[in-house]
Parts: C-alpha cells; sequence; structure tokens
C-alpha cells in the first residue's frame, strides 16, 4: 500500500524505523526484530539505507521482511555518491520486490568525498525526478525544522525544499527535534511558503546519553533545557536515561498530537522494547 493512501485515510498515524545490518550474516536478526515490532501495528516501517550506497540489497530485503509480515514498508535510498546506473539497478529491485514507497535521500556527504566531473546526482530533487521517470512510486523526501547543516539560511533551504517538493513528493519525513516549538513554527512556514503535502514529525526517543552528542552534531538540533537537565541528572544512570528518554519522547508526541500534528515517526533504531514502551504509553490518545 502507498503510505500517500495511508495519510490520507488515518487521522493518526505512527510509523517506526530500523536500519539493515552490515552484515548479510545478520539479516535474520534484524528480521527477528521487525516481527517484534509489528505486534505493535505500526502504519509502516521504515528501513534506512547506507549513506555509500552499497547495500540496496539489504534494505530491500528488510522491506520485503516487513512487508511479507503484514506492514507497510518504506524503502530509504540515497543517492550522492552511486552513479545512475547504480541507482536505476536499485530502483528496478524495489520495483521488482512489489515496494511501492521510497524515501528519496541525498546522503550525508562522506569525509574526503570529491565531486567529480562525473557526478549524476548532487541533491535529493535529482533523486526524485530519477523515482519520478522509472515508476509508480509513492515518494518522500526529508526536511530539517532546525535547517539542514549544510545550508547557509534557512530561506535557501525552504526554496530547495519547496523545489524538491514541487518534482513530485507525496511526504516529508523531519529530522528529529526536542523542542516542539521549532516543529510548529516549520510547518508554518512550510504552510506560508506552500508546501501543503503532509509532514510527518520524526521523534527521537534519547536513551542513552553517549548517542545524543553525535546525533545532535549531525542533526543540527537544540536541546531544551528541560532536555538538557535530564541528561545531566541521569545520562550515567542508563536504566534511569532510557526510562526518562522513553518518557520525554511519549509526551512530546501527546504535545505534537494536542496541537493538530497527527503523523508521527519514531525513529526506534531496532529497539522494539523502546518502540513498544512509547506505544503503549500512547495507546488512548492514538486511537482517540
Ligand atoms: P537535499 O534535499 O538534497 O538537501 C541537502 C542540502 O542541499 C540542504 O542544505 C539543501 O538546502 C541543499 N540543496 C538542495 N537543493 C539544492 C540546490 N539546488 N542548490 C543548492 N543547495 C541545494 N542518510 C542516509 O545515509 N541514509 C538514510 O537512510 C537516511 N535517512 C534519513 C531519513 C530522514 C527522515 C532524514 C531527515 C535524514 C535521513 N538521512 C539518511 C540523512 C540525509 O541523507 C542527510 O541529512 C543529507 O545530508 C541530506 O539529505 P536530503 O535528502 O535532505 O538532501
Amino acid at each position: 500500500m502507498k503510505i500517500s493512501q495511508i495519510l490520507k485515510n488515518k487521522k493518526v498515524t505512527v510509523s517506526f524505523e530500523v536500519f539493515p545490518p552490515k552484515e548479510w550474516a545478520k539479516i535474520e536478526d534484524t528480521k527477528a526484530i521487525i516481527k517484534e515490532m509489528v505486534k505493535d501495528k505500526p502504519d509502516f516501517i521504515s528501513v534506512t539505507y547506507g549513506a555509500s550506497g552499497t547495500k540496496s540489497g539489504y534494505t530491500t530485503e528488510i522491506a520485503n521482511a516487513i512487508s511479507q509480515g503484514g506492514t507497510c514498508a518504506l524503502a530509504h535510498l540515497t543517492c550522492l555518491t552511486s552513479t545512475r546506473e547504480k541507482i536505476d539497478t536499485a530502483i528496478n529491485e524495489m520495483r521488482a520486490n512489489g515496494i511501492e514507497n521510497i524515501l528519496a535521500l541525498r546522503g550525508d556527504i562522506p569525509k574526503d568525498f570529491v565531486f567529480s566531473q562525473s557526478q549524476y546526482f548532487h541533491y535529493a530533487y535529482e533523486l526524485v525526478n530519477e523515482i519520478k521517470e522509472k515508476g509508480d512510486f509513492c515518494i518522500g523526501g526529508a526536511c530539517y525544522p532546525e535547517t539542514h547543516p549544510e545550508s547557509v539560511n534557512r530561506i535557501d533551504d525552504i526554496e530547495h525544499l519547496k523545489n524538491k517538493v514541487d518534482c513530485g513528493l507525496d511526504f516529508l519525513t523531519s529530522q528529529m527535534f526536542f523542542d516542539n516549538n521549532k516543529f510548529f513554527d516549520f510547518c508554518e512556514i512550510c504552510a506560508i511558503k506552500g508546501i501543503n503535502i503532509p509532514i510527518i514529525a520524526g521523534i527521537m526517543p534519547i536513551t542513552n546519553a553517549s548517542y545524543i552528542k553525535k546525533s545532535i552534531e549531525l542533526s543540527n538540533c537544540s536541546l531544551p533545557k528541560k532536555f538538557v537537565k535530564i541528561m545531566e541528572r541521569f545520562g550515567d544512570n542508563p536504566q534511569a536515561m532510557k526510562q526518562a528518554g522513553i518518557v520525554y519522547a511519549t509526551e512530546q508526541i501527546i504535545d505534537l498530537m494536542a496541537n493538530g500534528v497527527n503523523h508521527i515517526h519514531i525513529y526506534t533504531m531496532n529497539k522494539p522494547d523502546i518502540a513498544h514502551k512509547i506505544v503503549e504509553g500512547l495507546s488512548a490518545v492514538i486511537h482517540e
């Protein structure tokens, strides 16, 4: 099923995210994680794609396992370091496997990466155009409530986002954020700019203090004082940090929903127990 249809038909949606293993030998472990996750009945599960673009088969395999388990799958696809031929092969492979939904991404620029003359893809919008040419996919894209880290300023970033949306995106999924006001402001700016496809709010439950530093560096998102205080107090106590991180994410989602944001993507990062606890804490809220 197409995610655009799910977003249209359901008032509230909650989705999860998994990443494929680094080695094929561990593929069954990831499938076992999915079996656990589907028990919480997410509206879809997305599968990330290696930034170097080398493991498309892994993403497809995991997306297949999700579909076979009866849940809608969203396969991520990054383009920056791939040739056009390689991307076309990946898209064909996804289509042949019945994958209907692709999250079209540029991918982060790897350290020491040199832009060559033969580079075909520079930005995600070019991948959106390519996917559009290759078939009838539902296509999502990434967006950044606190501006993409490479952008000179917010105006530029929103201009580029509008261009990407106009290439034919069906929905956007946001980068993680910890301050809901940043997301509300961003949605307002998008509406003013005429970006009117669904924007799914990306929520990252921070259950491990050491993980946060790297995530923040990559994502450009700010930390509200309330969150910093939680980290300071519980960061060295894994059990307490996990519990506090789950409660923080749950409260964030309740506040988003109370303010009319009905589509939530939880960066569950292969942790079915955390996904379960959040959904359990929202059981009446998301089915109201
Ligand atoms: P783009 O939309 O191309 O934007 C990248 C930058 O280029 C922005 O600053 C934008 O303003 C600018 N830009 C766009 N068009 C132009 C233009 N015409 N001229 C000048 N500048 C322009 N990474 C992975 O490797 N694998 C994943 O599975 C993955 N999943 C993700 C899922 C989500 C929901 C999000 C939010 C991010 C994900 N990422 C993933 C990270 C993503 O690849 C990086 O954030 C990357 O740096 C940007 O990707 P993009 O698709 O947003 O790029």
